[in-house]
């Protein structure tokens, strides 16, 4: 293949200046465009590696003449400027494809999902710096992949890959893949089709050889699904928790009492996840698929169970804000769908008073209604709009009441709760109607706690 040479980056963010300052380091000529602003930060690097950029609007000229054009994951394929790009016939590929091209003998340990990313992400990486190894974490999280190539030498990329990076993905190959789950999200960018979701998903193995693991959630029915249609190169190592599906022994299996044993080869661990800071099923999946993914990449069995006793949960992610007065405040944040409010649900062992709403998008409600049922007194609903919410849990928890902002929601949920109960923040939908970002929530509602109940 010919080599291209004009380089237009679209997206000034993350991946955007690290992809950048990566072609320039490579002697390419690149020219980066984005319609907003730039962060001060991202410009001063650009500068100071003499990167030629614009904001606030695209030349389309410059853009369309480019051989190659890298797009940040945030803008959508109906852009009319990534549109013209592809009726042209210019590839478009994403931060991923571009830098895998410079990483040399450096290997990859890729994690999607439409849950669980982040944490399984963060985890496997503690496990491998534990552990010594010279790892470097990118994606959708810590430094940009494309910079770390430009600026370091590592022997490991450990990289988060939402469904969006994975569709700019061609020759792109992770040698150890891990996939968590499929659940419905993000749709409408995928022309409200599952199927094609679900594909953008399964690209994660795409490339993949006899000497790349595919390490997958052996209980979620989308996966087997496409898994039954397609024959993978790659040496398969499932994980699994219900019994049901399980008449195969798993590489990592979730025994009813709590403990589960993941193995590759003869290297083999056994935890007992009461004894893990991160609680519920969703995270013995989690913790299944990073003790699966670092015995591949060859850490010893001991290291991995001391990392992963160690971690505690990622910010916003059932996090602990603290307790008083017997009733115990969690910050999840970050549950922006329904199937990660179902595992948060799930994990509660204390009655709950639920703090949900935002924007929905396109919510079904009904998976939630059973835990609901059993372990939800009060629904405190806190959004714009929450009819919707109010309406779907109607008859199902005894007591709802609707918010419009936090300070009010807050004051209700505590009012509401007694002695021995949980206050869950977790709201199965986006955070845009009140606030800047699900960061933005999650902190709030952890300053509320701090100034007005564990004060
Ligand atoms: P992602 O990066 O995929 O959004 P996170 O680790 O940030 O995943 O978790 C997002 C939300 O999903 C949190 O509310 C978390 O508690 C929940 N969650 C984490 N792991 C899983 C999982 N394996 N399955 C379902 N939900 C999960």
């Amino acid at each position: 293949m010919k080599q291209p040479r004009r380089i237009a980056v679209l997206g000034g963010g993350i991946s955007g200046y690290g992809s950048a300052i990566l072609a320039k380091k490579e002697g390419l000529e690149v020219f980066l465009s984005d319609m907003g602003q730039i962060s001060p930060r991202y410009k001063a690097r650009l500068d100071e590696w003499g990167v030629e950029y614009e904001e606030g609007g695209h030349t389309a000229e410059r853009i369309l003449a480019a051989d190659e054009v890298i797009k940040s994951p945030g803008i959508p394929d109906k852009a009319p400027i990534v549109k013209q790009l592809r009726e042209q016939g210019t590839p478009v590929i994403s931060e991923m494809e571009f830098a895998c091209r410079y990483m040399g003998a450096a290997r990859t340990i890729c994690i999607t999902g439409s849950n669980g990313k982040t944490t399984t992400t963060s985890l496997i990486y503690k496990i491998m710096r534990d552990a010594g190894l010279n790892v470097a974490l990118g994606g959708n999280i810590g430094e940009s992949f494309a910079y770390s190539v430009a600026t370091g030498q590592y022997d490991w990329y450990v990289l988060e890959l939402s469904s969006f990076q994975l569709d700019g993905m061609f020759r792109f190959k992770a040698d150890i893949a891990v996939l968590m789950n499929i659940t419905p999200d993000h749709l409408d960018r995928y022309d409200y089709c599952f199927q094609n979701y679900a594909d953008s998903k399964m690209r994660i193995t795409q490339n993949q050889t006899s000497r790349d693991c595919f390490i997958y959630s052996a209980d979620d029915e989308t996966i087997c699904a496409e898994l039954a249609k397609r024959t993978l190169r790659s040496r398969e190592l499932p994980f699994m928790a219900r019994a049901a599906v399980a008449s195969i022994a798993g590489d990592a299996y979730l025994e009813p009492g709590g403990t589960f044993t993941a193995s590759v080869g003869t290297a083999i661990v056994e935890l007992d996840t009461a004894k893990m800071q991160i609680k519920g099923l969703h995270n013995a999946y989690n913790a299944m698929a990073a003790a699966l993914a670092t015995l591949a990449a060859g850490v010893e069995p001991a290291r991995v169970e001391q990392s992963i006793y160690d971690f505690s949960p990622v910010e916003h992610r059932l996090e602990p804000v603290g307790e008083a007065g017997g009733v115990e405040y969690i910050n999840d944040s970050k549950a922006t769908n329904v199937d990660s409010v179902w595992y948060a649900l799930e994990s509660m062992t204390r009655p709950v008073v639920w703090i949900a709403g935002g924007t929905d998008k396109g919510n079904d409600y009904e998976p939630l209604k059973a835990f609901a049922r059993e372990k939800v007194h009060t629904l405190v609903c806190m959004g714009l709009d929450n009819e919707k919410l109010v309406r779907e849990f109607n008859g199902v928890i005894p007591n709802i009441i609707s918010t419009a902002s936090l300070d009010e929601a807050m004051r209700a949920a505590s009012g509401a709760a007694r002695e021995g109960d949980v206050v869950l923040l977790s709201p199965a939908c986006a955070s845009f109607d009140l606030f800047k970002n699900y960061e933005n929530r999650g902190t709030l509602f952890k300053e509320w706690v701090r100034a007005n109940i564990l004060k």
